[in-house]
């Protein structure tokens, strides 16, 4: 039986229909850019959340980098976060000329050890990022509480946890900032890339949706008179069809980027926002059944946080000889990955910073041990099953 690492032809074929229809629209009525779908999209993903603002972004890179310009951080600031993650979180760091801190990260959650944060902030220090790393929330009370305490912003990575929950809230609406990535394999993907960023903050929603559209038009004023601290009104031009030709959009206020979620993305993404908990679910329901069957085995299953109710973006075991049972599912044509082979304190492209082997044993030693199954919410328990029996054949071998 070959089995997938996940299946986008099932997710797709599922609401085929829907999904044509809306698409054919988009086509059809040719607002292709902040159009219907993007402005309801934005705002149905708001109240998913519970958060007041949301801003659609180009991808969940863009919506990192934005997010943390829009905090004012940049060149000589310090942002701590996590090296057992992808690249992204530490590299939109590093694009605003800020510099990435890590913090080891917990053997039970893999996510950041938030008893390990305050020894690393220095007086540079702006910013906290923690990220919820396989859809399972950092523990978010305390690095808040940490964050109160020195006068630090909070950015969740939030770009694996869609759908997750933290004492009750969701996984977006924990910290001051929150971003989002809809490539085609998180929790809610779309065809291709996109993002968002969430927060209450009026004032930084204004300066994001700024910056994400060149610095430009009547938001790109608004967000250069809040950052000047210049009181005044800022009046709409309704003098034209604002699709077609908007005078405004050629006075640029802030140096900004070119990131928007195109509307056919916005489409799909409407489409599968109201079937996300369901996917939730489903990856929870085969979460349980790997983790009755792996119970009483060496492998090590992923731990659940008290507060968490995870999202389970990916399932990740953990085994001494991880390229053993890699190789025997790779043999039984089951799909596997490593995520992530290289913790980024380690990574080439920060030699510079001068960590060194040693520095983060947690997230070296999960490096070398940890690896994916198969995880999406179309598995079926057949193919599930055939997972399980197939691993402890393979411990057994
Ligand atoms: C996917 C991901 C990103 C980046 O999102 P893109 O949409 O691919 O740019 C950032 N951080 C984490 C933790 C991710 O998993």
């Amino acid at each position: 039986m070959k089995i997938p690492l996940l299946d986008l032809q099932r997710q797709y074929q599922n609401i085929k229909q829907e999904a044509d229809t809306a698409v054919c629209e988009v086509l059809t009525n040719a607002h292709y850019i902040m159009g219907e779908n993007v402005l309801s999209f934005e705002k149905e993903f708001a109240d998913y959340v519970g958060v007041k603002h949301a801003i659609s972004v180009g991808n969940g890179t863009d919506a990192l980098v934005i997010a943390l310009k829009a905090m004012g951080i940049g060149k000589d600031d310090e942002v701590i976060t996590t090296p057992y993650t992808f690249f992204a979180t530490a590299e939109a760091i590093s694009f605003v000329g800020a510099t990435p801190v890590f913090v080891d990260v917990r053997l039970d959650t893999y996510n950041i050890d938030e008893t390990k944060i305050e020894e690393k902030i220095t007086s540079k220090t702006k910013a906290i990022m923690p990220v919820h790393i396989f859809g399972q929330c950092a523990e978010m009370d305390a690095i808040n509480a940490i964050a109160k305490k020195h006068g630090l912003l909070v950015i969740e990575d939030a770009c694996q946890a869609a759908g997750a929950e933290y004492n009750g809230k969701k996984a977006g609406s924990l910290a001051d900032m929150s971003c989002f990535s809809f490539f085609p394999t998180k929790n809610l993907g779309c065809a291709g890339d996109g993002g968002m960023i969430c927060t209450d903050n009026d004032d930084l929603a204004i300066i994001c949706k700024a910056l994400k559209i060149h610095g430009s038009g009547e938001m790109g004023e608004k967000a250069y008179n809040l950052l000047h601290h210049i009181e005044a009104d800022v009046e709409e031009d309704t003098s034209t069809d604002n699709t077609i030709y908007n005078p405004k959009k050629y006075y640029n206020y802030l140096i900004g980027h070119n990131s928007r979620l195109d509307e056919t993305q916005a489409a799909l993404l409407r489409i599968k926002l109201r079937h996300l908990d369901t996917y939730i679910q489903n990856r929870r329901a085969v979460a349980d059944r790997y983790n009755n069957a792996f119970a009483h085995t060496n492998l090590v299953t992923p731990k659940c946080g008290e507060k968490s109710v995870p999202a389970y973006h990916l399932y990740i075991l953990q085994f001494e000889d991880r390229e053993k049972i890699v190789s025997y599912l790779a043999q039984n044509e089951i799909a596997t990955g490593t995520y992530y082979p290289v913790p980024l304190h380690l990574q080439k492209c920060y030699t510079s910073l001068g960590y060194k082997k040693g520095d983060m044993p947690n997230a070296e030693y999960l490096s070398e041990r940890t690896f994916a199954i198969p995880m999406f919410p179309e598995l079926t328990q057949e193919e599930a099953d055939f997972i399980i029996t197939t691993i402890k054949k393979a411990i057994e071998s």
